[in-house]
């Protein structure tokens, strides 16, 4: 015991699709689980609406309603939730110790489930917009913009990606961004200046999404240059300015890469044994629902395994 906590066989940081499905394989193991369920509980799918690519909904499914049947059937097989977020780390050495609200807590494994948070631009009605045609997914909202006019924010190579992408299914992409040099490689920038779906309005920023009947339907830009505004009608702003992984309380005890993504090796290994990794804080690659769901298997496999070899 430290403090009141008790110690656990496995804490799972994050509650989104990676660590909903890594504590409803290690509940079933008989692991009794615990689930810190973070400042953005549910992760990624809480922010989308109708998921239509996650395997077994032939009808699709709401991105919230799929994390929380996941956290459901986890907690059927024994796994406990606790709101609020780890602050601090002790991974040196076994049992390790999380700070959580205030109170320490002992564990013989971790899996780190705690996901990577969309960019937004800061802009006052941008969230309650989201699922209203804002998004941060291309490849989850992208499918809803056939035959319309969407807006992509960025310059990297995110942004050139999802403007390709959103033109399979969009009448006219405007692909905008603050500055006239791209961040984006050249390949990608050339894809998508090669696409004549996709037009480049720069250097401007977005002063105002305009939604009157809650619903996006047009964008107030202003040139950074020359201070111009113009009024583009749109249907949906898809905004890739870049993800930050939810790491830094592991800065300078896991390896990352420069962009702070934790770095796993043989499915959900770390540089630290009995820490383990899963979902999109150690992938900036594919993102996806169903590879979060899988690294979460992998995660929960590995520690149970760990757990069997490491009877102390
Ligand atoms: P990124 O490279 O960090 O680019 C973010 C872009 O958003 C930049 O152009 C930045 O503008 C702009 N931006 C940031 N904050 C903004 C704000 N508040 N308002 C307006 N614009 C803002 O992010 P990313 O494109 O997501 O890429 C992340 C990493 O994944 C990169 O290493 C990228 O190469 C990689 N990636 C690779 C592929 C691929 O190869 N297929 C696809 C996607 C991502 P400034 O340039 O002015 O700062």
């Amino acid at each position: 015991m430290v403090g009141s906590a008790t110690m656990r066989n496995v804490i799972i940081i994050g509650s989104g699709c990676a660590g909903n499905t890594a504590a409803l394989y290690t509940a079933r193991a008989n692991l009794k689980p615990l689930v810190v369920s973070g400042h953005e509980a549910g992760g990624q799918l809480s922010l989308t609406t109708l998921v239509e690519n996650f395997p077994g909904f032939p009808e699709g499914i709401n991105g919230p309603d799929l994390v929380e049947n996941i956290r459901k059937q986890a907690e059927h097989f024994g796994a406990e939730y606790l709101h609020g977020s780890v602050v601090e780390a002790d991974l040196s050495k076994r049992p390790f110790r999380l700070l959580i609200d205030g109170e320490w807590h002992e564990t013989r494994t971790v899996i780190i489930a705690s996901g990577a948070s969309a960019r937004w631009l800061g802009l006052p009605n941008e969230k309650k917009l989201i699922g209203h045609g804002v998004s941060s997914c291309a490849t989850c909202d992208g499918f809803f913009y056939r035959g319309k006019k969407i807006m992509v924010v960025g310059g990297g190579d995110s942004a050139m990606e999802e403007a390709n992408f959103l033109s399979r299914y969009a009448s006219r992409v405007y692909l905008i961004h603050r500055r006239e040099e791209f961040r984006a490689s050249k390949i990608m920038i050339d894809r998508a200046k090669g696409n004549e779906k996709v037009e480049f309005v720069v250097p401007h920023v977005i002063e105002e999404i305009l939604s009157p009947q809650g619903l996006v339907n047009a964008v107030r830009l202003y040139n950074t240059k020359t201070g111009e505004k113009r009024t583009i009608d749109v249907d949906g702003v898809f905004v890739a300015i870049g993800h930050d992984p939810n790491s830094t309380v592991f800065k300078g005890k896991l390896e990352m890469d420069e962009n702070g993504y934790l770095i796993a090796s043989h499915g959900s290994l770390t540089n630290i044994p009995g820490v383990f990794i899963a979902g999109d804080v150690q992938d900036h690659r594919y993102r996806q629902a169903v590879t979060a769901a899988g690294s979460g298997c992998m995660a929960a496999l590995d520690a149970e395994k760990f757990l069997e070899e490491h009877k102390d």
